[in-house]
């Protein structure tokens, strides 16, 4: 049966290779053909032997995500409905930066993490993304606007660690040299805190950015907005962030959404400067998208203005994100698993 090329990183491609008689140097050719020159078919691929165009033929194809629907939003943000082979629709939002073109990429068909004011996780995960329905997210919307993506963020739909194996496939074939060329310093994997993948992480060739979802200060406010904490309590996700920098010496960044009169008081952000001081980390403050079918609201400007003074205050490093998409329900948290019906 032909397998998605995508799915290999280059090690998998060298053995596939070598076990059936051609050359570890090989690999590098296709490789080149296939991420740097967007190249689909083998028999275009006119340094490679017949034989060997012959077995890609043979054994791979090609294909990226079927494309169901783009949405533009005025601030430059484009989100994409992209259909996987058994009718899945998932999603992925790309946004314009200063700093280049970012691609928020899916990791899993719905989420089973279920944080309590997440859209992904109101349908159940169905299934883990595979290795060339990650990478293909990035092909299909290079493809279509004709582009090419610098950065990425594994901050789509689902748990990128409860997908971990082949998000880190991914992450190889993204961040290898004949492959999309992507730096490990711009890429960002963003976790809810799956403490002993966190240890994994850190000892991963690639050192890639690290993003801790946390939210809350303390465990009887994380356990109301994240499930995942009475599995891996606050404490643990605050020690594994610091064996994280000790190991990698590379700072985490813990993402904290404000939630009007939940999280947002001041002295939620005293308990958050304890909690974190002397840890070499950001703080990335995320202004909240409102979920219909949840109860909380957005922090106003005023109230997310005082708690980022505070922490400025308490020497922590810290950023307001800037919101994109949420015209297009394309912001943080606001990815859903949508039925069919829905994307016709
Ligand atoms: N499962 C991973 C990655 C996906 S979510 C994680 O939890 O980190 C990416 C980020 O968006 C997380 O910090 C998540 O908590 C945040 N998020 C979820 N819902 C949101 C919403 N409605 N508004 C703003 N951010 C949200």
């Amino acid at each position: 049966m032909r397998n998605n090329f995508y799915n290999f990183t280059i090690t998998a491609l060298k053995a596939l290779l070598i076990d059936n008689g051609f050359k570890a140097f090989n690999a590098d050719q296709i490789y080149k053909w296939v991420y740097e020159q967007n190249e689909k078919n083998p028999e275009n691929m006119s340094n490679l032997s017949k034989e060997l165009r012959q077995f890609l033929g043979e054994n791979f194809y090609f294909t990226n995500l079927e494309l169901v629907k783009r949405q533009d939003s005025k601030t430059g943000t484009h989100k994409y409905l992209f259909r996987l082979e058994d009718g899945i629709v998932i999603e992925s939002v790309l946004m314009q930066q200063v700093y280049g073109l970012s691609l928020c990429v899916t990791s899993q068909a719905g989420c089973s993490m279920g944080c309590s004011f997440c859209a992904s996780g109101l349908i159940n995960k169905q299934r883990d993304l595979t290795v060339y329905e990650l990478v293909s997210q990035i092909i299909s919307v290079q493809d279509d606007l004709k582009v090419k993506i610098t950065h990425v963020v594994v901050m789509g739909t689902g748990e990128p660690f409860d997908n971990y194996d082949n998000v880190m496939d991914f992450l190889k074939i993204i961040n290898h040299k004949h492959g999309l060329q992507i730096g490990s310093r711009h890429i960002t994997v963003s976790t809810c805190g799956i403490v002993p993948k966190i240890y994994d992480f850190a000892k991963e060739e690639i050192k890639a950015n690290l993003a801790i979802s946390l939210h809350a200060p303390n465990n009887e406010l994380r356990n109301k907005l994240m499930k995942i904490n009475k599995v891996y309590p606050v404490q643990d996700v605050i020690q594994a962030s610091k064996d994280y920098f000790e190991i990698t010496k590379r700072r985490v960044t813990f993402e904290y959404i404000l939630l009007k009169n939940v999280n947002d008081e001041i002295h939620h952000a005293n308990e958050l400067s304890d909690l974190i001081r002397g840890i070499n980390c950001y703080v990335n403050l995320i202004p909240y998208n409102p979920v219909d079918e949840f109860g909380y609201e957005k922090t106003d400007m005023i109230r997310a203005n005082r708690f980022y003074q505070q922490l400025v205050k308490r020497g922590i490093n810290v950023t307001l994100r800037k919101e994109m998409g949420s015209d297009i329900d394309a912001a943080c948290g606001q990815l859903r698993l949508k039925r069919h019906k829905e994307t016709k």
